[in-house]
């Protein structure tokens, strides 16, 4: 039975982090297999038109390379190069649940994936297909969060949903500070007037110019992603 959500065609953004699970580094298969099986449930039981974007934070940071004396170019590629092993690692999750997908790079590597080319992504995504975009937006200096706002643009995606470790955006850090508090709906002014680095600034800019929908959510806690689609409030919505 297909189940009505709230919107038709979204993208999904998974950072680095959330693919690790409790290791903080590499690819935790339990955890892959997890939101594979979540992604696969979501696409059956609704119909939802479903793009990815992956981070790479996982297993490698361009400003972490260039704070160690890394030229940030080069370190930022080596990032972006990170993001498609984990696109990689996902499809190959998600089409363990019998679900067609296709990884499009913004770096050309036609041996294991498309070349991101949008009209095609689209044709993808009405035909049933998990779009998975890798290398980021194939530029230094951006990061995947920013992917995410220009892929959604492009698609004209009705929403990002932002698959976190953390279950919303607070006024403080949460591991820090044991009296954070949690905000449910925020404008994307706030998040620059308060500098609440959700995401960062170049993203949110991108956001709000282009007036896209953002759900920010605990990707830990199992059927979130459905929860999100079919309207449930949960997390923080930013719009
Ligand atoms: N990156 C980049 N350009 C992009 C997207 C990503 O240079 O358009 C690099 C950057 O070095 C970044 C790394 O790829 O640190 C991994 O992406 P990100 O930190 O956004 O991953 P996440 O925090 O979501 O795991």
């Amino acid at each position: 039975m297909t189940e009505k959500p709230v919107y038709s065609r979204i993208l999904l953004k998974i950072s680095g982090e959330a693919l690790a699970g409790d290791n903080g580094f590499g690819i935790d298969p339990e955890m892959i297999k997890k939101i594979a099986a979540e992604i696969s449930d979501v696409v059956k039981s609704t119909n939802v038109e479903m793009a990815v974007v992956v981070g790479g934070g996982n297993i490698f940071r361009g400003i972490a390379g260039s704070a160690k004396g890394m030229d940030r170019g080069t370190a930022d590629y080596m990032g972006m190069l990170a993001t498609v092993i984990n696109a990689l690692a996902l499809q190959d999750a998600v089409e363990k649940f019998d679900i067609e997908t296709r990884v499009q790079s913004a770096i050309e590597m036609r041996q294991i994936a498309e070349p991101y080319i949008r009209r095609r992504a689209i044709r993808h995504l009405e035909k049933g297909r998990v779009v998975i975009f890798a290398a980021g937006t194939g530029n230094p200096f951006f990061s995947t969060d920013t992917t995410a706002a220009l892929r959604a643009a492009e698609i004209s995606a009705d929403a990002i949903l932002m698959a976190k470790n953390v279950d919303g955006i607070y006024d403080s850090d949460p591991a820090v500070n044991e009296n954070a508090q949690k905000h449910e709906a925020l404008s994307y002014i706030d998040l620059l007037n308060n500098s609440l680095r959700v995401m960062d600034f170049t993203a949110v800019s991108l956001c709000m110019d282009n007036k896209i929908p953002l759900k920010v959510f605990a990707v830990k806690k199992e059927g979130n992603i459905k929860r999100v689609l079919l309207g449930e409030d949960i997390g923080t919505s930013v719009s």
